[in-house]
């Protein structure tokens, strides 16, 4: 059974915290697109952990984690990323990397350096782990896939070839100093050495896996809002996030995904530039940031302050639409708990026509929000484990967001913990 754990909004929505919960009863946990750029937060019997490439389910005996082939695989990133949770008294966990993973090089860092350097204001907001950089030179089929680590000519050959193409945009568009072909071969070499004991076939386990009935989470990265073709272009990431890849990165038929759980936050945050119509600002935004999350709203990797706004019914509508999800996992609801009112976003405003239908990024940008009120519950709802124990203005907040989203709200987050769940019952 496959089961995927996607977000439908601007990512952040804690995928990481309900991956890690349902991990639990998982044997098989897979990353299947992104890299570094963003992370998830997970807060267990450990301690407090901000993931940026593993899975999060490494927190188990059981697990087994996967990096699947549509990942950007920052190779000595992963191996600090391990050793850093195996120094905090985590067991070592099971990982395996696909031999087709593609390998995110120092030179997709430094491009991404350089090019948001020279857009200057026009920049994307990129977070310069080298993810776009990196998907570019993938699909321009420039890229170096982990198995030509293992074949000395093919790794020599590439590695001439890409000299050639970079050096021209150093020197001419950047200005900056030239790759060099015998250290780069040097990093490859460094590189195979590191992910070697790691490196399997993993469309082939994963095929046995099926075969055997094991249970498998795919864990996407960011949200339906970041999806290159699908969010909210260009502002967007420069992978799929949407469940539908994850068939496609980690090596699976699409059909065996049977559950797509949709990760909802109960008020908006995001990160970056990009248009974004519920937003919020001054003391009403910085409130929420403070509040929200675990600690804050900033993100996970840069620190960042996230951009904070009202729960946008239009756009998760879309967001879990675009994920095809099969029932949503509602969170940081506890959150909201100090608000008198909480306005909610049902509509856009475009050109004097009010819309529900999520619209392409031109006409996005012109968007103005509809708000309406909801009353708040005014209490702490963390602890609470049984949905009609809920505030009943609680309860009608979640059942107002169901029906706008048109999905059922079978999970319930109220607090960062592995515990702080709500199960619906049917
Ligand atoms: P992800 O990338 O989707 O996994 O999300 P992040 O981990 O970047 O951000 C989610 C943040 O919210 C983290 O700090 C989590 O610990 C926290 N979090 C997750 N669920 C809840 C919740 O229900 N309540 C509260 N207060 N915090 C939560």
């Amino acid at each position: 059974m496959v089961r995927a754990i996607v977000g439908a909004n601007w990512g952040d929505e804690g995928k990481g915290k309900i991956t890690d919960m349902l991990a639990k009863e998982s044997d098989i946990i897979v990353r299947f697109q992104g890299g570094s750029n963003a992370g998830h937060t997970i807060i267990n019997n450990y301690g407090k952990f901000a993931l940026h490439l593993l899975p999060s389910g490494v927190f188990y005996n059981h697990t087994t984690s996967i990096i699947g082939n549509g990942v950007a695989l920052n190779i000595p990133y992963l191996i600090q990323e391990i050793n850093s949770i195996v120094e905090k008294g985590v067991p070592k966990p099971r990982i395996l990397v696909s031999d087709r993973a593609q390998v995110l090089m120092p030179y997709h860092v430094l491009f991404d350096t350089y090019e948001e350097a020279r857009l200057a204001g026009k920049s994307f907001g990129s977070t310069k782990s080298g993810i776009a950089p990196f998907y570019a030179d993938k699909y321009a089929k420039i890229g170096i896939q982990v198995s030509e680590l293992f074949d000395e000519a093919v790794i020599r050959e590439k590695v001439e070839q890409i000299c050639e193409t970079k050096n021209v945009l150093l020197e001419h568009l950047y200005h900056k100093p030239l790759l060099d072909a015998a250290e780069l071969l040097d990093t490859c070499y460094q590189y195979r050495d590191m992910i070697e004991p790691y490196v399997c076939d993993v469309s082939s386990y994963l095929h046995e896996a099926i075969k055997e009935g094991k249970t498998i989470l795919l864990e996407g990265q960011l949200g339906s809002l970041k999806d290159t073709d699908h969010g909210i272009y260009p502002m967007v990431t420069s992978s799929s996030t949407l469940a539908a890849y994850g068939a496609i990165g980690a090596g699976i038929p699409p059909y065996e995904i049977k559950d797509i759980i949709t990760v909802v936050k109960a008020y908006s945050s995001a990160v970056g530039a990009g248009a974004f119509v519920s937003e919020i600002f001054g003391d009403e935004a910085d409130e929420l940031r403070r509040r929200g999350g675990d600690g804050g709203e900033f993100g996970a990797t840069t620190g960042r302050p996230r951009r904070m706004g009202w729960f946008d019914a239009v756009a998760s509508r879309y967001g879990c639409r675009i994920q095809g999800a099969t029932e949503v996992a509602f969170t940081v609801l506890d959150v909201l708990g100090y608000l008198d009112e909480i306005p909610v976003c049902i509509g856009y405003e475009i050109d004097g026509e009010v819309t529900k239908e999520f619209p392409t990024t031109v006409k996005l940008e012109k968007a103005k929000p509809v708000l309406t009120t909801l009353p708040g519950w005014k209490c702490d709802i963390r602890g609470i484990r049984k949905y009609e124990e809920l505030p009943e203005n609680c309860r009608n907040y979640i059942e107002f967001v169901e029906k706008e989203i048109g999905v059922p709200i079978t999970m319930v987050s109220n607090g960062p913990g592995r515990d702080d769940i709500i199960m619906r019952e049917e």
